[in-house]
């Protein structure tokens, strides 16, 4: 299934718990604006080059719109669509004021040279610069994309506007960038994952991991489990995998990926297939690459109790629900991964107050957040009688439509 299908599915059954109208729920489905820009860029060599730039805006019931810009080469406008969706419930189960979006740029970033990357970064953000803006929409890194590229945008989009650098978050720290924000998603998997296993009368202290990307987000994550006595038994990233059942030495594999470029020959852990990861043993999954990995091909293989959805959508529903039926726990991505948006909440704060936090306040209010919104979806899923997705779709979809409803329809 498609992610716009699997994303419109999950959104309809929590639509159905809540008895939310049919205006409403058509209303809160539709996109609010879909933007598709065409970008040419002059390659090093001369040759012109065309791509397709997508920046879909969600909702914005309950703030500007907010979510990151992806460079990959599998963005399609559904997928953009779907993210934007997921966007407008993360932000409203992580009760900050922003609605969703989502856009992305259909390239492969490591064939372009930072001066194409800069090129292309600039041509988008000239086709978007009168769509997005400070109270309007805000921008923030995605996959293939950093605080570099945040930068670009900035100085591309200041040159129309002013100087204005909360119209982007994410960025660089000598730009108004927040400290903690580069670590902030994999920092909020980690909250999340205690605030789960807390439940359970469990810690992560003990627990085996395995973890599917190594990039921003399964880097940090790996990092902090590693540092609260977790073992990573298990990592792979698009160079391949490594396992070491008696825990991998995370900040050597850091080492090593930084020195090489790649998981593979690091003398602290065996090779194995990349295609293992997901079913290896452990008692917690931690997917943090791409969408609909986990499916009905390998969800019944699964051997984790619990799996934290650091990427966004990566089970299918049909997964869902295999995985439901087996006992395994999933704690949902509009809340799991939730720690980037809302650190990049705390930068365009910090930005608009014109005063910077140091990095204990940030993780401190991160970890606030995290925790808060952990029991107001418990309190959904007691209220509904229904799974952790599902309290979490609730909890978000109802908010967005309480200030939907607020708001009015007069036009
Ligand atoms: N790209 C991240 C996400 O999917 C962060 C978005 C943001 O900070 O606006 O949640």
């Amino acid at each position: 299934m498609n992610a716009l299908a699997a994303t419109t599915r999950n959104f309809r059954q929590a639509s159905r718990i809540l008895g939310l109208d049919a205006k409403i729920e058509k209303s809160l489905l539709i996109p609010f604006r879909e933007i598709k820009v065409e970008c040419t860029v002059p390659k090093d060599d001369g040759t012109l080059v065309s791509y397709i730039g997508f920046r879909v805006q969600h909702d914005n019931a309950r703030g500007p719109m907010k979510g990151g810009i992806r460079y990959h080469p599998e963005v399609d406008p559904d997928e953009v669509n779907a993210l934007a969706q997921l966007m407008t419930w993360k932000t409203a189960v992580a009760d900050i004021p922003y609605g969703g979006a989502k856009g992305g740029i259909g390239c492969t970033p490591k064939d372009l040279s930072l001066s194409e990357l800069e090129r292309l970064t600039r041509v988008f953000t000239q086709k978007i610069h009168d769509l997005i803006g400070v109270n309007m929409d805000v921008p923030a890194p995605d996959m293939g994309t950093n605080a570099q590229t945040m930068a670009w945008i900035l100085d591309e989009y200041s040159k129309f506007h002013g100087y204005s650098p909360a119209v982007v978050t994410g960025k660089p720290i000598d730009l108004g960038g927040s400290l903690g924000r580069e670590a902030a998603t994999g920092r909020g998997v980690v909250y999340a994952t205690e605030a789960l296993l807390a439940e359970h009368g469990l810690s992560i202290n003990g627990l085996t991991f395995a973890i599917q990307g190594f990039g921003n987000v399964g880097s940090w994550a790996s990092r902090l489990i590693h540092e609260l006595g977790g073992k990573v038994v298990a990592v792979s990233d698009i160079t391949g995998a490594v396992k070491n059942s008696n825990g991998i030495d995370i900040p050597a594999l850091i080492l090593h990926k930084e020195r090489t470029g790649k998981l593979a020959d690091f003398s602290g852990a065996d090779a194995m297939d990349s295609n293992d990861l997901l079913t290896h043993d452990c008692d917690v999954l931690i997917p943090c690459a791409l969408g609909g990995v986990l499916n009905r091909e390998n969800a019944g293989d699964v051997r984790a109790k619990f799996i934290i959805e650091a990427a966004n959508h990566p089970t299918d529903p049909e997964a869902d629900e295999i995985l439901f039926k087996k006992g395994v726990t999933i704690l949902p991505d509009i809340y799991a991964n939730s720690g980037g948006v809302t650190v990049s909440y705390f930068e365009w704060v910090q930005n608009i107050q014109g005063f910077m936090w140091d990095e204990e306040k940030v993780n401190k209010e991160l970890k606030r957040y995290m925790t808060k919104s952990f029991q107001n979806i418990k309190n959904m899923c007691q209220t509904h009688d229904c799974n952790l997705r599902m309290g979490a779709f609730t909890l978000g979809v109802n908010r967005v439509a309480r200030a939907t409803l607020l708001r009015g329809w007069e036009a």
